[in-house]
């Protein structure tokens, strides 16, 4: 079959949930039969995600290969059940480089190199890539920013050039359509303009997709549909959900999928999201609630929402909350205040389960090992993410062990005892300011040890493998130690050199990864060790 593509924009204004919108279609198609991949593109300079504080643009979501990515790859990941390459995920900083790179190696053979048509060129040529690697049978562009502003132009030049070249490629623009409280009723002007916007660059959406806070009604569909060229058919509704997960059944109601599946000229099957209907049914009726609460530094966030820094833990905590049949509510907790109040503690005691996320720096971290020493004093359910599990290990060294002083050279580096610490061959890189390439990044094997929690947690499989995304390591010197008072390091690499997974038998629930299984979690597939902590978080309560 021969790629088709579908290139969804935005309109009015950014933050539409157009990720989820683009991730529902997309899942519309794979359950249609077809094979799908999602293209993010990102009009900002920077090379890629991982520069960028998560506060500021939201998580850095990990590829496979090692690409530190948009969000928004994940929330594809979660609907489509994929794995994206890192080159799904393009920049203006990725493509400027390359042109950039290659007129320094005389690869445009003495023409003047311009933006037009250089750039849109280099865009095509990465985005017929990556649609070859995943050899899908649709490929989803989403381009990021809003339609109008001047740094996505170039991404919609470049979609304009594609269908004129012969590729088989619609156009779907999804925009937003304010309800103003004065006013009262909805307004669909600001989305005429944004498509009028499209139109003078060439592009007539396909397909019209409006968010709004209530659904739209019939008058406004026609009225879109009159003013911007479109035949009714093509303008649907896609009012605000509680609950995102239900966004795919809400826009195959509205006829999406048919509508899609007519433009490229194909059948379309009935009744294909019955699974999913399911799902969301069954998450409707849930009554029993499972309360977890994820303990970090949050307190130089301003107006930025922390969901979006730990959108995929927040996601796995849900998924495995789900799967078991409860209401996850999912608390944050500051832990800065047990720093200056360590008497706030025992307010612990209201969870059922908690967790020490990914993280960097130093703020925050005696709180966040102050709280992990209070998990495991009162056998509270605890999952240690990558920091999380490196704090872990801190504080028992220091309290169990006895390694008074003990830490990580990230926050110590004069310590006696670096029981988290960075491996010689990564102190090089750090040395000569080469941070890019101190990290471990993507995709890393580990082999667990048989008969232990990890181990049974995986299906008592031996091999597994997660994605990363850190610089320090557990320092092999203290291994011997650790093991001797009591931890388990139940995973490791396959040379036995990096410690990837620990526990504490002793334990109801206390296990620790350097990897980021949040990033593997899916819908209905939740990851094992967010399964096991909302297992241990159910007994706990039942107790
Ligand atoms: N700061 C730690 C490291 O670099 C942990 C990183 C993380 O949690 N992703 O090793």
């Amino acid at each position: 079959m021969k790629t088709r593509y579908i290139a969804v924009t935005g309109g009015v204004i950014s933050g539409l949930g157009k990720g989820v919108v683009t991730s529902s279609l997309g899942y519309l198609l794979k359950a249609q039969g077809y094979s799908v991949t999602s293209i993010k593109i990102d009009p900002y300079i920077n090379v890629d995600a991982g520069t960028m504080r998560p506060t500021e643009h939201g998580e850095v979501f990990v590829t496979y290969d090692g690409g530190e990515t948009d969000q928004d790859m994940g929330t594809y990941e979660r609907f489509l059940d994929v794995e994206l390459s890192k080159k799904n995920n393009i920049t203006t900083g990725q493509i400027y480089r390359t042109v950039i790179e290659k007129e320094r190696n005389l690869e445009y053979g003495g023409k003047t190199v311009e933006v037009i048509p250089h750039i849109p060129q280099e865009i095509k040529r990465r985005i017929r890539e990556a649609a070859n690697i995943s050899k899908a049978d649709f490929v989803l562009i989403e381009i990021g920013g809003t339609v109008g502003d001047y740094q996505s132009v170039l991404f919609l030049e470049a979609v304009r050039e594609m269908r004129l070249e012969g590729d088989d490629i619609i156009y779907v623009h999804v925009a937003y359509l304010p309800i103003p409280d004065n006013l009262g009723e909805m307004k669909t002007k600001p989305a005429q303009h944004s498509i009028r916007e499209l139109n003078e660059i060439g592009l007539q959406p396909d397909i019209f997709i409006g968010r709004s806070e209530k659904p739209m009604d019939d008058a406004r569909k026609e009225k879109i549909s009159f003013i911007c060229n479109m035949k009714k058919d093509c303008i649907l509704s896609a009012p605000d959900l509680n609950n995102i997960y239900e966004e795919p059944i809400v826009l195959d109601d509205e006829g999406l999928t048919r509508t899609l599946l007519k433009k490229f000229s194909l059948t379309y099957k009935e009744n294909t999201l019955k699974e999913w209907k399911r799902f969301i049914s069954k998450i409707k009726n849930l009554n029993k609630k499972i309360k977890i609460g994820i303990v970090g530094k949050y307190f130089d966030i301003g107006d930025f929402s922390l969901e979006d820094s730990y959108v995929s833990v927040i996601e796995s905590i849900k998924h495995a909350a789900w799967h078991n049949d409860h209401i996850p509510v999912i608390k944050w907790i500051d832990s800065k205040i047990f720093e200056n109040n360590p008497g706030k503690l025992n307010s612990l005691d209201e969870f059922n389960g908690l967790i020490v996320p990914g993280g960097f720096g130093k703020s925050g971290v005696e709180g966040k090992i102050l709280a992990i020493k209070y998990a495991r004093e009162n056998n509270i359910p605890y999952l240690g993410l990558c920091y999380g599990m490196q704090l872990a290990i801190v504080e028992y060294a220091r309290n169990i062990c006895g390694l008074k002083d003990a830490h990580t050279t990230e926050i110590n580096p004069k310590t006696k005892h670096p029981v988290i610490d960075i491996l010689p061959e990564q102190k090089k890189n750090i040395e000569n300011s080469n941070y890019g390439a101190t990290m471990r990044l993507g995709d890393y094997k580990a082999k667990l040890k048989k008969n232990t929690k990890i181990w049974e947690l995986y299906g008592k499989k031996e091999d597994v493998s997660e994605r990363h995304r850190h610089r320090y390591e557990v320092n092999p010197k203290y291994i011997n130690i650790l093991e001797e008072k009591g931890m388990v390091f139940s995973g490791s690499s396959p040379d036995r050199r990096l410690m990837e997974f620990m526990e504490l038998p002793g334990q109801k629930y206390f296990v620790g990864t350097q990897g980021h299984p949040e990033f593997k979690s899916r819908v209905l597939k939740p990851h094992p060790m967010f399964n096991g902590l909302v297992k241990a978080a159910i007994n706990k309560k039942a107790r």
